[in-house]
């Protein structure tokens, strides 16, 4: 396996620093990139996706043994220049300074936002373009550069973004730095002017500790498990589809992927039944067949497979999709595993603990809605909840007694697809948000910028002597 490493420490961090500030020297010569700057550094992101889309494709494959095609060009390539696009064409709109009441007719208040410097972006590995670039999106439109340490665990694909990056851009200006977790850590370290991390929740915090130090404000996109409410009146068959959609594409490895499912205990069978039936029309097989992607490494694999075992082990019944009684193992696409529900986990199984991240999906039963709603609350904010059915004050009474960062209703995954909408974590889910302007306003600082009125009272209320017209303001000003 190609691994990337660094064999000196020491120098990996010197040049981190170097670049850094390169880049902070640059944008404080510089100032802000005007809307001709940003919307030129957008377009050659763009150019840069579109014409290297195939070697994305090809090259994420090669790092998860087999990454669907279709799946790299919509999810990476598409989603990414989607992301440029709709920056591109709101900038001007979102660069607009907010005009506000100044309090006298003559005072002037507004606020600017301004861009904040240098972004430190740490990227992982299951969509290990689109999570750069999408980022990017809203980090250049906010005027800012960008020093990025991608994923070790895809290895070709970062060195690919380090070339490409290279290519379209000065390194004080974007620039891609490679390297294991030892130079992630030390990276994480660095006093950018924002950090924006995306990973699990664990190293999630090991990251903000180091930030904090620096005092570098962060944005952390974190996992967790996401569940899913299927409601009494949801139809099952289409929930069922469009759940194991997403918990198939990419084998589940998707931050948003539906991470368990709860339905009434009538509802468990014909949920089984149509489940099996949508994932098998999907995947008549799964061992050789391009659309469904490889675990991304054997520790990955041997996890999800302990994962099953210890359901087995504490009586759990396991459905294994594996509609062409394929043999798993070691096979030249990778880590190849079949989908698999497990239906009734007791408790205390580990599938029920951490986040999957994997083609498993555990099915538990609730008598009331208010059940459902408690276990969710029972455990950290989840990065997305979803809600299938079509009971207009049901699913209110979820939207209002739960919280996650964001909400698909009959879907999965669809609110993130928006770009429009913010797309962040809430709790051990995140910190911080990006697509559409929301992104825009994280990677900026929002400026407050007042010009005084030239009223007396604006210049003498705060100057002593303090006599009568203070004591005539003051009378107002503290009343009910
Ligand atoms: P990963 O192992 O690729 O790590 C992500 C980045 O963190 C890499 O660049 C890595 O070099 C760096 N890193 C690793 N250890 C570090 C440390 N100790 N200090 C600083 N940096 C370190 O990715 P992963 O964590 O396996 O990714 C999967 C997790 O990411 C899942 O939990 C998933 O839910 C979450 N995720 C979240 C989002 C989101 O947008 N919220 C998107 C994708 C994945």
């Amino acid at each position: 396996m190609l691994k990337i490493s660094n064999p000196d420490l020491n120098a990996a961090t010197s040049n981190m620093c170097a670049i850094l500030e390169r880049q902070k020297r640059a944008h404080l010569a510089h100032g802000p990139l005007s809307l001709d700057e940003r919307t030129e550094w957008i377009g050659r992101l763009i150019a840069l996706l579109v014409n290297n889309s195939d070697a994305i494709a090809d090259t994420i494959s090669m790092d998860f043994g087999n990454r669907t095609r279709e799946l790299s060009l919509l999810g990476d390539v598409a989603g990414s220049i989607g992301s440029l696009k709709y920056a591109r064409a709101h900038l001007e709109e979102w660069m607009q300074p907010a005009i506000h009441d100044g309090g006298f007719p003559d005072a002037k208040a507004s606020v600017e936002y301004t861009p904040v410097g240098v972004v430190g972006v740490l990227s992982p590995w299951n969509f290990p373009v689109n999570l750069t670039f999408a980022p990017l999106a809203s980090i250049i439109a906010a005027g800012n550069r960008a020093m990025i340490k991608p994923s070790e665990l895809t290895p070709r694909t970062s060195l690919l973004i380090a070339r490409l990056i290279g290519e379209a851009f000065d390194e004080s200006e974007i620039a891609v730095v490679l390297g294991d977790t030892e130079v992630a850590v030390e990276f994480s370290k660095l006093r950018f002017d924002h950090m924006l991390y995306t990973g699990s929740t664990s190293v999630g915090r090991q990251v903000m500790r180091a930030a904090a130090d620096e005092l570098v404000p962060v944005t952390l996109e974190l996992g967790g498990k996401c569940p899913v409410i299927v409601s009494a009146t949801a139809p099952i068959a289409d929930a069922a589809a469009r759940i194991m959609t997403i918990k198939t594409l990419n084998a589940g490895q998707i931050c948003l992927a539906p991470d368990y499912a709860m339905l009434p205990e009538e509802h468990v069978e014909p949920f089984v039944t149509a489940a099996r039936l949508a994932t098998s029309a999907m995947f008549p097989t799964l061992l050789d067949n391009p659309d469904y992607t490889s675990i991304i490494n054997e520790r990955h694999e041997l996890r999800l497979r302990g994962l099953l075992e210890d359901a087995k082990a504490r009586g759990a019944r396991v459905v294994e999709i594996n509609p062409a009684r394929e043999t798993f193992g070691a096979h030249r696409l990778g880590y190849r595993m079949a989908p698999a529900l497990v239906v009734d986990p007791p408790a205390d199984c580990k599938l029920l603990a951490d986040e999957i991240f994997g083609p498993i999906l555990p099915i538990l039963t609730y008598k009331t809605v208010g059940d459902a709603i408690a276990y969710v609350n029972g455990r950290e904010r989840p990065l997305a909840l979803y809600y299938f059915g079509t009971d207009a004050a049901e699913e209110r009474h979820v939207l209002d007694r739960t919280q996650s960062g964001g909400v698909t209703v009959n879907d999965i995954m669809a609110h993130a697809l928006c770009e429009s909408l913010p797309f962040g974590g809430v709790g051990a889910s995140g910190i911080g948000a990006y697509h559409g302007k929301s992104g825009f306003i994280n990677f900026s600082h929002a400026r407050a910028i007042f010009h005084q009125s030239k009223a007396p009272e604006a210049e003498y209320a705060l100057r002593a002597p303090f006599g009568e017209p203070t004591r005539q303001y003051l009378a107002l000003a503290i009343s009910k």
